[in-house]
């Protein structure tokens, strides 16, 4: 395929054909939008909470945290006033935490700034902690009705399809001809509702594999499906090539099953020496004890260990190696081996916090700690002492 951008047949569209396009996807969307709690409410500190949750995550994942995250927090002021820690327990399994800790550099700044009310002009959404050109356009949009187009990667693929448009659409000029084409699509007349429309067109019908083209309201007007560019179009991207993480974790335990967890702010500040083994992979949540590894799992633990002041009983203890704990974060992949060690008592270390291992969701966690302590619990019967 050339890779160059074609001329847009489609887009942007205009006069009776505009009317037309924007008459069948407001009715389509009307009839078929699927019933999600974000949309039943204008609330601007409602949408921007679910818009900042949807990124990068799927809306079934997102629908009980945002019903107890607005139970808990249910204006900016309560969240403003939260503790991080707490903000993040309500976060945890959700992902990227640095999109809950922005949420509430943002609430405290609307509250000092804005007297709780989300701001209503784009320059001053701008100006808040996690929100750019997109966010702010959803939000400003569904619940001012502010006439902001949205651009996403949803989208982008919609407008791809519709005008034929080929190559790599994150390109600066591409990206800035499709916000064009996004604005001149936009119903100034519901600027909320078409945003909507546009994005659950690209979620249930125009989906990113096997677009379901026979169902779409605006088929007519789809210059890829014409030319059966349909599926083929967005062109790929280049992939970034993937990184290769190698961890080591101790589960320590002690007769009571209760294990040892590290704090946030051990990892992230510590200026002592220590703070350097903690990968920044785990360093903004509670962690088990967890370091970067080159060589030997088990040797690096154990320095690492050391060099927390873990008592003598640590370091002749056993270390039973588990199976290699696999995860995925956006280009990194992770593999971490975890060991179990049984002790007597837990060592002592500064901030750290004490939990039953079943019980480690009492504080905001990562879901790569939880699969270390799913892999520690209950013990592998078939767990080998080895390393690599
Ligand atoms: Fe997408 Fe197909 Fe509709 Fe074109 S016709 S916008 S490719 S679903």
């Amino acid at each position: 395929m050339a890779r160059t951008m074609r001329k847009n047949r489609a887009l942007p569209l205009s006069g009776s054909a505009l009317a037309k396009f924007r008459k069948q996807l407001l009715a389509w969307f009307a009839r078929h939008k699927r019933d999600l709690p974000w949309r039943r409410t204008r609330n601007p500190y409602h949408v921007w909470l679910s818009e900042i949750m949807l990124q990068q995550t799927r809306v079934a994942a997102v629908v009980p945290y945002y019903q107890r995250f607005l139970q808990r927090f249910p204006d900016v002021q309560t969240l403003a006033r939260a503790p991080e820690q707490e903000v993040l327990r309500l976060w945890a399994g959700l992902g990227y935490y640095s999109r809950a800790r922005n949420l509430q550099k943002a609430a405290r700044q609307i509250a000092a700034e804005h007297g709780g009310q989300f701001p209503r002009t784009r320059e001053e959404a701008l100006a808040l902690a996690g929100i750019g050109n997109y966010t702010a356009a959803a939000i400003l949009s569904i619940a001012y009705g502010e006439k902001l187009a949205v651009l996403d990667g949803n989208v982008a693929r919609v407008l791809a399809r519709l005008g034929a448009i080929r190559g790599d659409l994150r390109k600066a000029g591409r990206w800035s001809n499709l916000q064009k084409a996004a604005g001149a699509l936009l119903d100034p007349a519901t600027p909320g509702d078409w945003n909507q429309a546009m994005m659950e067109l690209g979620a249930t019908v125009c989906t990113p594999r096997a677009p379901r083209c026979l169902l779409c309201p605006v088929g007519e007007f789809c210059e890829g499906r014409k030319l059966g560019l349909a599926e083929a179009l967005p062109e790929k991207r280049k992939k970034r090539a993937p990184v290769q993480v190698r961890l080591a974790a101790a589960v320590l335990l002690d007769a009571k099953g209760r294990t040892l967890l590290l704090p946030p702010p051990l990892s992230a500040t510590n200026g002592d020496g220590a703070a350097n083994h903690v990968p920044s992979l785990l360093s903004k949540m509670w962690h088990f004890p967890t370091v970067s590894v080159n060589g030997s799992a088990e040797s690096a633990l154990r320095q690492y260990l050391r060099s927390l002041g873990a008592s003598a009983e640590v370091h002749s203890a056993d270390f039973l190696r588990l199976k290699d704990v696999r995860h995925a974060v956006t280009y990194r992949e992770v593999r971490v081996a975890p060991f179990r060690i049984l002790l007597q008592q837990l060592p002592r270390v500064k901030g750290g916090k004490v939990l039953p291992l079943g019980g480690i969701d009492a504080v905001p966690v990562s879901n790569l700690t939880r699969k270390v302590a799913r892999a520690a619990l209950p013990p592998a019967p078939n767990a080998k002492r080895r390393d690599s």
